[in-house]
C-alpha cells in the first residue's frame, strides 16, 4: 500500500496539456500527408501507391490547347489512412507531417487540389492550386477556446456521449478507450460518456457502418434527444476506408445519419478525437437553432 502511494506521490500529474499547450506527437508518427505542388510533377506515381484511393488524379483535355492536357490531383484526407506509401513512391514532392489536428465540419475541406497542364512534349507546369486543406495553425486559431470553457458556455453543464460502433476493427474505439486515461482525461473538460443515447448529447461513430449496423445506428440517432451532434471518427466513419462502400457497407457515417464533424485518422489519435469533439461543439449553436423536437430533458424520460 505504502509502496502504491509513494509511486502516486512520485509520478506526479501525468495528464497531458493538450488543448492548452500544443501536443507533439512521438519521432515516427505519421500525421498529415502534405504534397509540395511546386515539386509534383503529375507522374502519378502516389495515386498508385495509394491504398484507399484517397489520392486520384483526373485528365481531361484542354479545349484551349489542342496538345496540352489537364491534370487534377486531389488528396482526400478524409480517406487517408496515413500508411506513407505515397511517401515512399515519391519522396521528393509528398512527406508525412505530424499535424494530426484535421478534423473539420464540412468534406469538403479535407480535400487538397492542384491542377497541372502537360503539353504534348510531356513538359508540365502547376497551373493552379485549387484547394488546399486548412493547416494546423490555421485552425488553431479558428477554434480558440478550450473544451471546457465551450462546455461550459453552450450546456451549461457536462457534455454527454455515447460511442457507436457501427463496424469498426476496433481500432478507433483503443484511441477513444484512451481518452478517459490519466493522460488524456477527458472527464476534465465536463465530458462524459454515457452507456444510453437517451443521456448522449454527442454520438461519436466509428466504422464504415455495415449492413447489419445500419438500423442500430439510425435507432440510435432517432433515440438521442434534440439537438444532438454526430462526429464521424476515422477513415472508415468518414468514406468506408479500407472497407469502402461494398455488399457489407455503407462506406460512411454520413450516408445514413446527419454528420457535424469529421475527423480523419486510422486511427486518430486522443488529441485528435478531442480537436474533433471541439470542432463539433462549435457547432451546437446552429444545431440548437433547428431544433424542433423535444427537450433533452424530455427525451430522457425514456428508458434504455
Ligand atoms: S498516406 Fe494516405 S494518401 Fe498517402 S498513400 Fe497512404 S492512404 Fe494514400
Ligand atoms: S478508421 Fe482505421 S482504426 Fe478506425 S475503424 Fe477504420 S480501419 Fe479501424
Amino acid at each position: 500500500m505504502l509502496r502504491i502511494l509513494k509511486r502516486a506521490l512520485t509520478a506526479g500529474v501525468v495528464t497531458d496539456s493538450y488543448p492548452a499547450i500544443t501536443a507533439e506527437p512521438p519521432d515516427g508518427f505519421r500525421g498529415k500527408p502534405v504534397i509540395d505542388f511546386a515539386r509534383c510533377t503529375a507522374c502519378d506515381r502516389c495515386v498508385a501507391a495509394c491504398p484507399t484511393d484517397a489520392i486520384t488524379v483526373e485528365t481531361t483535355s484542354d479545349h484551349h490547347a489542342i496538345d496540352t492536357v489537364e491534370k487534377t490531383l486531389t488528396l482526400n484526407y478524409g480517406d487517408c489512412i496515413f500508411c506513407g506509401e505515397c511517401e515512399a513512391a515519391c519522396p521528393e514532392a509528398v512527406h508525412l507531417s505530424k499535424e494530426f489536428q484535421l478534423a473539420t465540419i464540412s468534406k469538403a475541406d479535407l480535400r487538397t487540389q492542384a491542377r497541372y497542364t502537360v503539353d504534348k512534349d510531356g513538359v508540365f507546369a502547376l497551373a493552379e492550386i485549387v484547394s488546399q486543406a486548412p493547416s494546423q495553425d490555421d485552425r488553431l486559431e479558428e477554434i480558440g477556446a478550450t473544451v471546457r470553457e465551450k462546455v461550459r458556455q453552450l450546456f451549461g453543464r457536462s457534455l454527454h456521449i455515447r460511442e457507436v460502433d457501427a463496424g469498426s476493427c476496433n481500432g478507433c474505439e483503443v484511441e477513444i478507450t484512451a481518452l478517459n486515461n490519466p493522460i488524456y482525461d477527458i472527464e476534465r473538460f465536463g465530458v462524459h460518456f454515457v452507456a444510453s443515447p437517451r443521456h448522449a448529447d454527442m454520438l461519436l461513430v466509428t466504422g464504415p457502418v455495415t449492413r447489419n449496423m445500419e438500423i442500430a445506428l439510425k435507432q440510435t440517432y432517432e433515440a438521442t434527444p434534440d439537438p444532438k451532434l454526430v462526429v464521424a471518427v476515422g477513415a472508415c466513419a468518414i468514406g468506408g476506408g479500407i472497407f469502402g462502400k461494398s455488399y457489407a457497407t455503407w462506406g460512411g457515417v454520413d450516408t445514413v445519419i446527419p454528420v457535424d464533424a469529421f475527423i480523419p485518422g486510422c486511427p486518430p489519435r486522443p488529441e485528435a478525437l478531442l480537436h474533433g469533439i471541439l470542432v463539433a461543439i462549435d457547432r451546437y449553436p446552429h444545431r440548437s437553432s433547428l431544433n424542433t423536437g423535444s427537450s433533452h430533458k424530455e427525451g430522457a424520460k425514456g428508458t434504455t
